[in-house]
């Protein structure tokens, strides 16, 4: 349960906590959770920029900077989630960007399309 109040600073904690779930994530080394895999695996051991698409992001699965409409009583409490993070492709996480994977699929809006291209 989230409600624990902590004298730390929150955003520091909050930093520490996010590397920690990163770290366990990548440890997992599991599919993209926004494309499922469909541009196959995520490149792990590549920096997370825009000149490797395919490379590790945290992706929050319910955006934070929308906490309030998730039920969630702080950024923090949506940050910190673990069960709100899942590994993803670099370029999956700018596409889908402050949405929902349920409005992506609806809105169909520049998700990318399963094709190696250069996007
Ligand atoms: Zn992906």
């Amino acid at each position: 349960m989230t409600g624990k109040r902590s004298k730390t600073n929150p955003r520091h904690a909050n930093g520490n906590l996010r590397r920690k779930y990163r770290a366990r994530l990548k440890a997992q080394g599991g599919p993209c959770g926004i494309c499922g895999g469909r541009l196959g695996p995520i490149h792990y051991d590549e920096p997370s920029d825009a000149a490797h698409p395919l490379s590790f992001v945290v992706d929050d699965i319910r955006p934070i900077s929308r906490f309030r409409e998730f039920g969630y009583e702080s950024r923090e409490a949506a940050a910190q989630d673990w069960g709100n993070l899942q590994a993803a492709h670099y370029c999956c996480n700018a596409a889908k960007s402050n949405h929902t994977i349920g409005e992506m699929r609806r809105g169909s809006r520049c998700f990318p399309a399963a094709s190696d291209g250069d996007w």
